[in-house]
């Protein structure tokens, strides 16, 4: 075994769609506090949980989440800490996507869930299979017979086909599909207002990749391991008030004891055992991001890197006029307004062409960008810590490949 770190190049063109590459700097200094954790003479996975150290970070890791979500002084930092808790359980997207039915099943009411996705569909199978009282107000598959983006009608109006809605469930970015929420989210959000329905949204994929406004939800659930973190853990960010609402009720029996919301959070997160490396690597992320300046200078990066890849995948598209019509070889099945920032799904005219483009993509250091199993094609995914040169350089080789054709 190793006595010494392992060097890693500047730059990695990795575009997996998670696990996710993670800022250098964030993995250097996490791989010296794995060693020896503030010249303890121990590791960060080797302490306990409950112990000062650990509990300090915890406390701080809170504390740089609700500063990141006051986007830079719209919220005052003091009345964000009274209205929403924050705190982490063992787990990923779908243990927390379990857990929402059931840590609300003592409310009165429906949940309502739209689907745009892979995600939202496995999100609402889950809630039935659980038996939770659970409808669909949307979904994108059985209008068009493949995820082509979210509703695009009048929210008011949707919300109004159940009257007895306790929460309204969306996935913002869907991961397989590369279909995440525009501006109408707000509408949505406001419709949920007007209703007195509280808006449950999973954000594994796009959680601080771009601002939201905190007031707008409920309950906000990610997983770590794609934008903020390494795999082992869930970030929730909750309305003290439905918190309080829950505890009230008190909780369904069928709620496995470590993922009730109430008893982790007044147990700081250590009602059983927190994986510190996760968490510990989610703080360096949340100090990197506030040392750059917030969400917003990372949305404005995200923005660039997404709009240059679209338009030159538009330029090479089968409805390009732009081109000559052997490099017209692109597809696109998700509806312009809900393209992902984080997830570029698209197809080439034939599989072959796809799988050539893959291996060629990878002999050339541009790595996993395959499609999911499930939808094939090519899935680029430009998560935080990929860098606005990787995208450069592979639309350089995806010009290159179309000029060969
Ligand atoms: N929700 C979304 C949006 C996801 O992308 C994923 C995983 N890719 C999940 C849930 C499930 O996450 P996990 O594998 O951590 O359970």
């Amino acid at each position: 075994m190793s006595e010494s770190l392992p060097e890693r190049a500047e730059v990695q063109y990795y575009f997996g769609a998670g696990p996710a590459q993670l800022p250098k700097p964030v993995i250097l200094q996490l791989s010296k506090d794995i060693v020896n954790y503030e010249n303890q003479g121990i590791g960060i996975g080797e302490i306990s949980h409950r112990s000062k150290t650990a509990q300090s970070i915890i406390d701080n890791t809170r504390e740089n989440i609700l500063k990141l979500l006051t986007n830079n002084g719209k919220y005052e930092l003091d009345q964000l800490r009274k209205d929403y808790e924050v705190f982490f359980l063992q787990g990923g997207g779908t243990t927390g996507f379990s857990s929402i039915p059931l840590n609300l099943n003592s409310l009165k009411g429906k949940g309502g869930y739209l689907i745009s996705g892979s995600w939202s569909l496995k999100s609402f199978q889950e809630a039935k299979r659980l038996g939770s009282d659970v409808v669909t107000l949307y979904n994108d598959k059985i209008e068009n017979n493949a995820f082509k983006g979210c509703y695009k009608g009048d929210y008011s109006k949707l919300l109004e086909q159940e009257d007895d809605l306790k929460y309204v469930y969306i996935c913002e970015n869907e991961t397989v599909n590369g279909i995440e929420y525009d501006a109408t989210i707000k509408d949505l959000a406001k419709a949920c207002r007007d209703k007195n329905v509280e808006l449950i949204a999973d954000l594994s994929s796009d959680v601080f990749s771009r601002e939201i406004d905190i007031y707008d939800y409920g309950v906000i659930m990610a997983g770590a391991q794609k934008n903020i973190g390494i795999a082992g853990l869930t970030l929730y960010i909750a309305k003290k008030s439905l918190l309080d609402q829950i505890k009230a009720n008190g909780v369904d029996s069928n709620l496995p004891i470590a993922f009730d919301w109430n008893l982790q959070n007044d147990n700081n997160s250590c009602y059983n055992t927190i994986p510190m490396v996760p968490l510990h690597t989610l703080n360096l992320v949340f100090q990197r991001l506030l040392a750059n300046g917030g969400i917003k200078e990372q949305e404005t990066i995200n923005i660039e890197k997404a709009d240059k890849l679209y338009s030159v995948l538009d330029k090479y598209s089968t409805e390009s006029t732009e081109v000559e019509e052997k490099q017209r070889i692109v597809k696109f099945t998700v509806d312009k307004q809900f393209r992902s920032k984080m997830n570029v799904v698209f197809n080439l005219i034939t599989p072959e062409l796809e799988n050539q483009f893959a291996k060629e993509a990878e002999a050339n250091g541009f790595l996993a960008v395959k499609g999911h199993r499930s939808v094939g094609g090519i899935r680029v995914s430009l998560y935080n810590a990929v860098k606005l040169e990787a995208v450069e350089d592979l639309i350089k080789f995806f010009e290159n490949f179309v000029n060969k054709l």
